[in-house]
Protein backbone atom coordinates (compact mmCIF):
# COMPACT_ATOMS: atom_id res chain seq x y z
CA UNK A 1 0.00 0.00 0.00
CA UNK A 2 1.02 3.91 -0.73
CA UNK A 3 2.67 5.71 1.97
CA UNK A 4 -0.70 7.43 3.70
CA UNK A 5 -0.46 11.11 5.17
CA UNK A 6 -3.13 12.72 7.51
CA UNK A 7 -4.15 16.01 8.11
CA UNK A 8 -2.86 15.30 11.47
CA UNK A 9 -0.33 13.37 12.97
CA UNK A 10 -2.21 11.53 15.26
CA UNK A 11 -4.69 9.72 12.62
CA UNK A 12 -3.64 6.63 10.90
CA UNK A 13 -5.47 3.58 9.42
CA UNK A 14 -5.30 0.03 10.92
CA UNK A 15 -4.75 -3.59 9.87
CA UNK A 16 -8.18 -3.77 9.32
CA UNK A 17 -8.83 -0.66 7.19
CA UNK A 18 -10.37 1.38 9.75
CA UNK A 19 -9.27 5.02 10.97
CA UNK A 20 -7.23 5.01 13.78
CA UNK A 21 -7.29 8.34 16.31
CA UNK A 22 -4.69 8.90 19.29
CA UNK A 23 -3.34 5.21 18.38
CA UNK A 24 -7.47 3.95 19.04
CA UNK A 25 -9.46 2.63 16.22
CA UNK A 26 -12.37 4.50 15.83
CA UNK A 27 -14.67 2.03 15.16
CA UNK A 28 -14.43 0.46 18.19
CA UNK A 29 -14.55 3.51 19.98
CA UNK A 30 -17.82 4.37 18.22
CA UNK A 31 -19.32 0.70 18.76
CA UNK A 32 -18.53 1.49 22.91
CA UNK A 33 -20.03 5.02 23.16
CA UNK A 34 -22.18 5.00 20.20
CA UNK A 35 -22.43 8.12 17.96
CA UNK A 36 -22.48 11.01 17.36
CA UNK A 37 -19.21 11.15 19.70
CA UNK A 38 -16.79 13.87 19.95
CA UNK A 39 -13.47 12.39 20.79
CA UNK A 40 -10.21 14.20 22.24
CA UNK A 41 -6.76 13.34 22.35
CA UNK A 42 -5.58 14.51 25.58
CA UNK A 43 -2.39 13.69 25.04
CA UNK A 44 -1.93 15.78 22.20
CA UNK A 45 -3.76 18.95 24.31
CA UNK A 46 -1.33 18.48 26.78
CA UNK A 47 1.78 18.46 24.39
CA UNK A 48 0.34 21.38 22.36
CA UNK A 49 0.15 23.50 25.96
CA UNK A 50 3.97 22.44 26.73
CA UNK A 51 5.32 23.54 23.60
CA UNK A 52 3.12 26.98 24.12
CA UNK A 53 4.35 26.91 27.56
CA UNK A 54 7.97 26.15 26.92
CA UNK A 55 7.95 28.81 24.16
CA UNK A 56 7.04 31.07 26.75
CA UNK A 57 9.96 30.17 29.05
CA UNK A 58 12.68 30.26 26.86
CA UNK A 59 11.53 33.18 24.48
CA UNK A 60 9.60 35.29 26.93
CA UNK A 61 10.75 37.11 29.97
CA UNK A 62 9.67 36.38 33.58
CA UNK A 63 5.88 36.61 34.03
CA UNK A 64 4.96 35.94 31.15
CA UNK A 65 2.07 32.81 30.06
CA UNK A 66 0.16 31.54 27.41
CA UNK A 67 -3.98 31.61 28.21
CA UNK A 68 -6.30 28.84 27.10
CA UNK A 69 -8.89 30.47 25.67
CA UNK A 70 -12.00 28.76 27.08
CA UNK A 71 -14.49 29.55 24.27
CA UNK A 72 -12.79 27.16 22.02
CA UNK A 73 -14.28 24.22 24.30
CA UNK A 74 -15.04 24.66 27.86
CA UNK A 75 -15.68 21.91 30.50
CA UNK A 76 -14.75 20.64 33.33
CA UNK A 77 -11.76 18.51 32.61
CA UNK A 78 -10.50 20.71 30.07
CA UNK A 79 -9.65 23.09 32.80
CA UNK A 80 -8.07 20.66 35.00
CA UNK A 81 -6.09 19.48 32.10
CA UNK A 82 -4.86 23.27 31.81
CA UNK A 83 -4.32 23.61 35.73
CA UNK A 84 -2.35 20.66 35.12
CA UNK A 85 -0.21 22.18 32.41
CA UNK A 86 0.33 25.44 34.12
CA UNK A 87 -1.31 27.50 31.62
CA UNK A 88 -3.50 30.30 32.35
CA UNK A 89 -7.03 30.92 30.66
CA UNK A 90 -9.04 33.44 29.38
CA UNK A 91 -12.71 33.09 30.20
CA UNK A 92 -15.78 35.47 28.43
CA UNK A 93 -18.64 34.63 30.84
CA UNK A 94 -19.99 33.57 34.42
CA UNK A 95 -21.04 30.11 32.63
CA UNK A 96 -16.97 29.63 31.67
CA UNK A 97 -15.90 31.05 35.18
CA UNK A 98 -18.23 28.91 36.78
CA UNK A 99 -16.65 25.24 34.72
CA UNK A 100 -13.29 26.38 35.65
CA UNK A 101 -14.07 27.02 39.51
CA UNK A 102 -15.89 23.99 39.53
CA UNK A 103 -12.58 22.06 38.28
CA UNK A 104 -10.81 24.15 40.93
CA UNK A 105 -8.72 25.77 38.81
CA UNK A 106 -6.38 28.66 40.20
CA UNK A 107 -8.52 31.74 39.18
CA UNK A 108 -5.89 34.37 39.64
CA UNK A 109 -4.01 33.21 36.39
CA UNK A 110 -7.87 34.06 34.72
CA UNK A 111 -8.88 36.78 32.48
CA UNK A 112 -11.53 37.80 32.11
CA UNK A 113 -12.96 39.14 28.17
CA UNK A 114 -16.42 40.08 26.48
CA UNK A 115 -17.11 43.63 25.09
CA UNK A 116 -20.22 43.25 27.93
CA UNK A 117 -19.57 41.89 30.92
CA UNK A 118 -23.20 42.71 32.94
CA UNK A 119 -22.42 44.06 36.80
CA UNK A 120 -24.16 40.66 38.03
CA UNK A 121 -20.69 38.84 35.52
CA UNK A 122 -18.54 41.36 37.35
CA UNK A 123 -19.71 40.81 40.73
CA UNK A 124 -19.53 37.10 40.12
CA UNK A 125 -16.30 36.98 38.95
CA UNK A 126 -15.08 39.33 42.22
CA UNK A 127 -16.58 37.01 44.03
CA UNK A 128 -14.91 34.22 42.40
CA UNK A 129 -11.44 35.71 42.35
CA UNK A 130 -10.82 36.23 38.75
CA UNK A 131 -7.25 37.61 39.08
CA UNK A 132 -7.67 40.21 35.86
CA UNK A 133 -10.44 42.20 33.90
CA UNK A 134 -10.13 42.68 30.08
CA UNK A 135 -12.16 45.93 29.91
CA UNK A 136 -13.25 46.54 26.80
CA UNK A 137 -13.95 50.45 26.99
CA UNK A 138 -14.95 52.94 29.18
CA UNK A 139 -18.69 52.19 30.91
CA UNK A 140 -16.93 48.89 31.56
CA UNK A 141 -14.60 50.70 33.46
CA UNK A 142 -16.55 52.46 35.39
CA UNK A 143 -18.68 49.45 36.38
CA UNK A 144 -15.42 47.65 37.28
CA UNK A 145 -14.77 50.71 39.49
CA UNK A 146 -18.01 51.15 41.27
CA UNK A 147 -18.01 47.10 42.53
CA UNK A 148 -14.61 47.21 43.06
CA UNK A 149 -14.99 50.32 45.87
CA UNK A 150 -18.02 48.52 46.88
CA UNK A 151 -15.33 46.20 48.16
CA UNK A 152 -12.88 48.07 49.21
CA UNK A 153 -10.75 46.00 46.40
CA UNK A 154 -8.39 47.33 44.12
CA UNK A 155 -9.15 45.10 41.19
CA UNK A 156 -6.24 44.27 38.16
CA UNK A 157 -7.44 45.31 34.66
CA UNK A 158 -6.14 45.06 30.91
CA UNK A 159 -7.64 47.18 28.64
CA UNK A 160 -8.82 46.20 25.24
CA UNK A 161 -7.63 47.98 22.03
CA UNK A 162 -7.61 47.66 18.55
CA UNK A 163 -4.63 48.03 16.55
CA UNK A 164 -6.56 48.22 13.53
CA UNK A 165 -4.59 45.22 11.42
CA UNK A 166 -6.57 43.32 9.50
CA UNK A 167 -5.01 40.09 9.47
CA UNK A 168 -6.32 38.63 5.62
CA UNK A 169 -8.94 36.25 7.27
CA UNK A 170 -12.17 35.70 7.16
CA UNK A 171 -14.30 38.43 7.64
CA UNK A 172 -16.60 36.90 10.35
CA UNK A 173 -13.45 36.39 12.45
CA UNK A 174 -11.68 39.59 11.68
CA UNK A 175 -11.23 41.21 15.32
CA UNK A 176 -8.10 43.66 14.81
CA UNK A 177 -10.02 46.33 12.99
CA UNK A 178 -10.73 49.76 13.81
CA UNK A 179 -14.76 49.40 12.89
CA UNK A 180 -14.50 46.38 15.68
CA UNK A 181 -17.44 45.66 18.20
CA UNK A 182 -14.44 44.90 20.46
CA UNK A 183 -12.31 47.39 22.02
CA UNK A 184 -11.12 50.77 21.69
CA UNK A 185 -9.17 52.01 18.45
CA UNK A 186 -5.69 53.71 18.98
CA UNK A 187 -6.01 55.28 15.61
CA UNK A 188 -9.25 57.11 16.98
CA UNK A 189 -7.71 58.32 19.87
CA UNK A 190 -10.28 56.50 22.01
CA UNK A 191 -7.63 54.06 23.09
CA UNK A 192 -5.16 57.02 24.63
CA UNK A 193 -9.00 58.36 26.47
CA UNK A 194 -9.65 55.22 27.87
CA UNK A 195 -6.23 54.63 29.18
CA UNK A 196 -6.21 58.17 30.71
CA UNK A 197 -9.21 57.82 32.54
CA UNK A 198 -8.74 54.08 33.87
CA UNK A 199 -5.37 55.59 35.16
CA UNK A 200 -7.51 57.93 37.16
CA UNK A 201 -9.77 55.35 38.71
CA UNK A 202 -8.50 54.55 42.63
CA UNK A 203 -9.89 50.97 42.76
CA UNK A 204 -8.26 49.86 39.44
CA UNK A 205 -4.80 49.09 39.00
CA UNK A 206 -4.42 48.93 34.78
CA UNK A 207 -1.59 46.13 34.42
CA UNK A 208 -0.88 46.68 30.82
CA UNK A 209 -2.85 46.32 27.20
CA UNK A 210 -4.47 43.55 25.18
CA UNK A 211 -5.10 42.92 21.71
CA UNK A 212 -6.30 40.30 19.64
CA UNK A 213 -6.01 40.45 15.50
CA UNK A 214 -8.00 37.70 14.91
CA UNK A 215 -8.74 33.80 14.29
CA UNK A 216 -7.02 31.08 11.67
CA UNK A 217 -4.22 33.38 11.61
CA UNK A 218 -1.04 32.12 9.02
CA UNK A 219 0.42 35.25 7.57
CA UNK A 220 3.69 35.78 8.33
CA UNK A 221 4.15 39.10 10.20
CA UNK A 222 0.14 39.94 11.99
CA UNK A 223 1.09 39.18 15.67
CA UNK A 224 4.84 41.50 14.60
CA UNK A 225 2.53 43.88 13.21
CA UNK A 226 0.03 44.66 15.74
CA UNK A 227 2.57 44.25 18.53
CA UNK A 228 4.50 47.00 16.91
CA UNK A 229 1.20 49.57 17.12
CA UNK A 230 0.91 47.95 20.73
CA UNK A 231 4.06 48.88 21.55
CA UNK A 232 4.41 52.31 19.98
CA UNK A 233 1.14 52.99 21.65
CA UNK A 234 2.86 52.16 24.79
CA UNK A 235 5.71 54.03 24.55
CA UNK A 236 3.13 57.34 23.80
CA UNK A 237 1.07 56.34 26.99
CA UNK A 238 4.35 56.38 28.93
CA UNK A 239 5.88 59.98 27.71
CA UNK A 240 2.66 61.02 28.17
CA UNK A 241 1.20 60.07 31.53
CA UNK A 242 4.49 58.18 32.38
CA UNK A 243 2.75 55.15 32.72
CA UNK A 244 5.14 51.85 32.13
CA UNK A 245 2.60 48.60 31.10
CA UNK A 246 4.14 45.88 32.37
CA UNK A 247 1.74 43.11 30.56
CA UNK A 248 1.27 43.11 26.93
CA UNK A 249 -1.51 40.10 25.87
CA UNK A 250 -1.29 39.49 22.39
CA UNK A 251 -4.71 37.93 21.89
CA UNK A 252 -5.16 34.27 20.20
CA UNK A 253 -5.36 33.04 16.33
CA UNK A 254 -2.89 30.86 15.13
CA UNK A 255 -4.11 28.86 12.53
CA UNK A 256 -4.50 25.06 12.09
CA UNK A 257 -5.10 22.44 9.40
CA UNK A 258 -8.34 21.40 8.56
CA UNK A 259 -7.36 20.35 4.93
CA UNK A 260 -4.20 19.55 2.82
CA UNK A 261 -4.27 23.47 1.30
CA UNK A 262 -3.95 24.68 4.85
CA UNK A 263 -0.24 25.19 5.85
CA UNK A 264 1.83 24.18 9.08
CA UNK A 265 2.57 26.54 11.89
CA UNK A 266 5.83 25.85 13.80
CA UNK A 267 4.16 27.58 16.73
CA UNK A 268 7.60 27.40 19.06
CA UNK A 269 9.12 29.26 16.34
CA UNK A 270 6.40 31.67 15.79
CA UNK A 271 6.97 32.95 19.57
CA UNK A 272 10.71 33.14 19.15
CA UNK A 273 10.29 35.18 16.39
CA UNK A 274 7.01 37.17 18.09
CA UNK A 275 9.77 37.95 20.84
CA UNK A 276 13.05 38.72 18.91
CA UNK A 277 10.76 41.60 17.22
CA UNK A 278 9.58 42.84 20.24
CA UNK A 279 12.86 43.13 22.04
CA UNK A 280 14.36 45.16 19.12
CA UNK A 281 11.10 47.79 19.13
CA UNK A 282 11.44 47.52 23.16
CA UNK A 283 15.22 48.46 22.59
CA UNK A 284 14.63 51.44 20.07
CA UNK A 285 11.35 52.88 22.09
CA UNK A 286 13.44 52.49 24.85
CA UNK A 287 10.10 50.53 27.22
CA UNK A 288 11.15 47.80 29.18
CA UNK A 289 10.37 44.25 27.87
CA UNK A 290 6.51 43.42 29.07
CA UNK A 291 5.77 40.21 30.16
CA UNK A 292 3.60 38.93 27.38
CA UNK A 293 0.63 36.84 27.32
CA UNK A 294 -0.72 34.80 24.50
CA UNK A 295 -4.30 33.24 23.95
CA UNK A 296 -4.39 30.16 22.46
CA UNK A 297 -7.54 28.58 21.72
CA UNK A 298 -7.68 26.50 18.80
CA UNK A 299 -4.23 25.57 17.58
CA UNK A 300 -4.43 23.90 21.63
CA UNK A 301 -7.43 21.93 21.24
CA UNK A 302 -8.74 21.79 17.27
CA UNK A 303 -7.21 19.08 15.76
CA UNK A 304 -7.09 16.95 19.38
CA UNK A 305 -10.83 16.91 18.17
CA UNK A 306 -12.20 14.40 16.02
CA UNK A 307 -16.29 13.91 15.73
CA UNK A 308 -17.66 9.88 14.74
CA UNK A 309 -21.41 9.69 12.94
CA UNK A 310 -23.35 6.61 11.89
CA UNK A 311 -24.08 7.54 8.54
CA UNK A 312 -28.20 7.02 7.85
CA UNK A 313 -29.60 7.50 4.33
CA UNK A 314 -27.76 8.08 1.08
CA UNK A 315 -29.52 10.00 -1.56
CA UNK A 316 -28.14 10.04 -4.98
CA UNK A 317 -29.76 12.71 -7.44
CA UNK A 318 -28.49 11.97 -10.70
CA UNK A 319 -26.71 14.84 -12.57
CA UNK A 320 -26.89 16.86 -9.13
CA UNK A 321 -26.11 15.58 -5.72
CA UNK A 322 -25.19 12.67 -4.25
CA UNK A 323 -26.20 13.45 -0.06
CA UNK A 324 -24.92 10.99 3.12
CA UNK A 325 -26.95 12.20 5.84
CA UNK A 326 -25.55 11.45 9.67
CA UNK A 327 -26.99 11.16 12.73
CA UNK A 328 -25.86 14.45 14.44
CA UNK A 329 -25.02 18.07 11.98
CA UNK A 330 -25.12 21.67 12.82
CA UNK A 331 -26.27 20.83 16.51
CA UNK A 332 -22.77 19.73 17.07
CA UNK A 333 -20.93 21.82 14.58
CA UNK A 334 -22.34 24.62 13.30
CA UNK A 335 -19.40 25.55 11.59
CA UNK A 336 -20.16 25.18 8.01
CA UNK A 337 -23.76 26.57 8.08
CA UNK A 338 -22.02 29.79 10.09
CA UNK A 339 -18.34 30.05 8.36
CA UNK A 340 -18.64 27.78 5.31
CA UNK A 341 -15.38 26.33 7.51
CA UNK A 342 -13.81 22.95 5.34
CA UNK A 343 -13.35 20.06 6.88
CA UNK A 344 -11.40 16.62 6.04
CA UNK A 345 -13.81 13.67 6.54
CA UNK A 346 -13.87 9.91 5.79
CA UNK A 347 -15.46 7.14 6.01
CA UNK A 348 -13.88 5.17 9.39
CA UNK A 349 -14.96 2.03 8.67
CA UNK A 350 -13.84 2.02 4.75
CA UNK A 351 -10.28 3.82 4.98
CA UNK A 352 -9.05 1.18 2.34
CA UNK A 353 -11.46 1.80 0.20
CA UNK A 354 -11.70 3.94 -3.40
CA UNK A 355 -13.66 7.04 -2.98
CA UNK A 356 -15.27 7.84 -6.54
CA UNK A 357 -18.27 9.20 -5.04
CA UNK A 358 -18.35 13.48 -4.38
CA UNK A 359 -21.05 13.62 -1.31
CA UNK A 360 -22.50 16.23 0.58
CA UNK A 361 -22.37 15.36 4.11
CA UNK A 362 -25.38 16.44 5.72
CA UNK A 363 -26.99 16.68 9.15
CA UNK A 364 -30.51 15.68 10.52
CA UNK A 365 -31.68 19.06 11.29
CA UNK A 366 -34.95 20.98 9.66
CA UNK A 367 -32.78 23.08 7.90
CA UNK A 368 -31.63 23.13 4.66
CA UNK A 369 -28.39 24.79 5.53
CA UNK A 370 -27.64 21.85 8.27
CA UNK A 371 -24.57 20.53 5.88
CA UNK A 372 -21.41 19.56 7.35
CA UNK A 373 -19.00 19.74 4.50
CA UNK A 374 -19.86 19.61 0.45
CA UNK A 375 -17.49 17.67 -1.79
CA UNK A 376 -16.80 14.67 0.12
CA UNK A 377 -15.22 12.47 -2.00
CA UNK A 378 -16.23 8.36 0.04
CA UNK A 379 -16.55 4.93 -1.16
CA UNK A 380 -19.11 4.31 -3.51
CA UNK A 381 -21.06 1.29 -1.34
CA UNK A 382 -21.14 4.18 1.51
CA UNK A 383 -24.01 3.43 3.10
CA UNK A 384 -26.48 2.72 6.50
CA UNK A 385 -24.44 2.14 9.38
CA UNK A 386 -20.81 3.28 7.81
CA UNK A 387 -18.94 5.41 10.25
CA UNK A 388 -18.09 9.12 9.28
CA UNK A 389 -15.55 10.76 10.70
CA UNK A 390 -15.10 15.06 10.57
CA UNK A 391 -11.03 15.41 11.60
CA UNK A 392 -10.30 18.81 13.58
CA UNK A 393 -13.06 19.26 15.49
CA UNK A 394 -11.92 20.00 18.93
CA UNK A 395 -12.22 24.00 18.49
CA UNK A 396 -15.92 25.43 18.26
CA UNK A 397 -17.74 22.75 17.68
CA UNK A 398 -19.04 21.31 21.48
CA UNK A 399 -18.57 25.18 22.53
CA UNK A 400 -21.03 26.09 20.08
CA UNK A 401 -23.28 23.17 20.01
CA UNK A 402 -27.03 23.54 20.68
CA UNK A 403 -30.01 21.51 21.44
CA UNK A 404 -31.87 22.86 18.06
CA UNK A 405 -34.37 20.08 16.98
CA UNK A 406 -34.26 19.27 20.61
CA UNK A 407 -31.49 17.10 19.56
CA UNK A 408 -29.35 16.24 22.68
CA UNK A 409 -25.32 16.70 22.62
CA UNK A 410 -22.95 14.07 22.10
CA UNK A 411 -20.59 13.31 24.88
CA UNK A 412 -17.08 13.85 24.86
CA UNK A 413 -14.40 11.14 25.04
CA UNK A 414 -10.69 11.78 25.95
CA UNK A 415 -8.20 9.41 24.65
CA UNK A 416 -5.10 9.08 26.82
CA UNK A 417 -2.45 6.67 26.70
CA UNK A 418 -4.33 4.02 24.60
CA UNK A 419 -6.94 4.46 26.86
CA UNK A 420 -10.12 6.15 26.97
CA UNK A 421 -12.91 7.90 29.68
CA UNK A 422 -15.63 10.04 29.19
CA UNK A 423 -15.27 13.94 30.41
CA UNK A 424 -18.71 15.20 29.21
CA UNK A 425 -21.62 12.67 29.52
CA UNK A 426 -24.30 12.28 26.44
CA UNK A 427 -27.55 14.45 26.97
CA UNK A 428 -30.44 12.39 27.68
CA UNK A 429 -33.80 13.01 26.28
CA UNK A 430 -34.79 13.54 30.21
CA UNK A 431 -31.83 16.78 30.32
CA UNK A 432 -34.28 18.63 27.22
CA UNK A 433 -36.84 18.98 29.67
CA UNK A 434 -34.85 19.38 32.79
CA UNK A 435 -35.81 23.03 32.12
CA UNK A 436 -39.47 22.92 31.70
CA UNK A 437 -41.29 23.80 34.12
C1 LIG B 1 -11.43 33.88 20.13
C2 LIG B 1 -10.40 34.54 20.96
C3 LIG B 1 -9.23 33.88 21.28
C4 LIG B 1 -8.87 32.52 20.75
O1 LIG B 1 -8.73 32.52 19.38
P1 LIG B 1 -8.22 31.18 18.62
O2 LIG B 1 -8.37 31.52 17.20
O3 LIG B 1 -9.11 30.07 19.04
O4 LIG B 1 -6.81 30.96 19.03
C5 LIG B 1 -8.34 34.52 22.10
N1 LIG B 1 -8.58 35.75 22.61
C6 LIG B 1 -9.72 36.41 22.33
C7 LIG B 1 -9.94 37.74 22.92
C8 LIG B 1 -10.66 35.85 21.50
O5 LIG B 1 -11.77 36.51 21.21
Amino acid sequence: MEERTFICENIGVNGEGHLTFAGQDTVGLAARYGTPLYLLDEDRIRDRCRIYTQAFRDFFGAGSRPLYASKANAFRHIYRIMSEEEMGIDVVSSGEIHTAVSAGFDMSRAFFHSNNKTDEDIRYAMDCGVGFFVADNEEEILALEAEAARRGAVQKVLLRLTPGIDPHTYEAVDTGRVDSKFGSAIETGQAETFTAMTLRQPHIRLEGFHCHVGSMVFWEDVYERAAAVMLKFMAHIRDRYGYVAGILDMGGGYGVRYVDSDGFLDIREKVKTLSDFMREECRELKLPMPAVMMEPGRSIVADAGMTLYTCGTVKKIPGYKNYVSVDGGMTDNPRFALYGSKYTVYAANKMNAERPLACTVAGRCCESGDVIQEDVPLPADIGRGDIIAVCTTGAYNYSMASNYNRIPRPPIVMLCQGESYVAVRRETLEDLTALDV
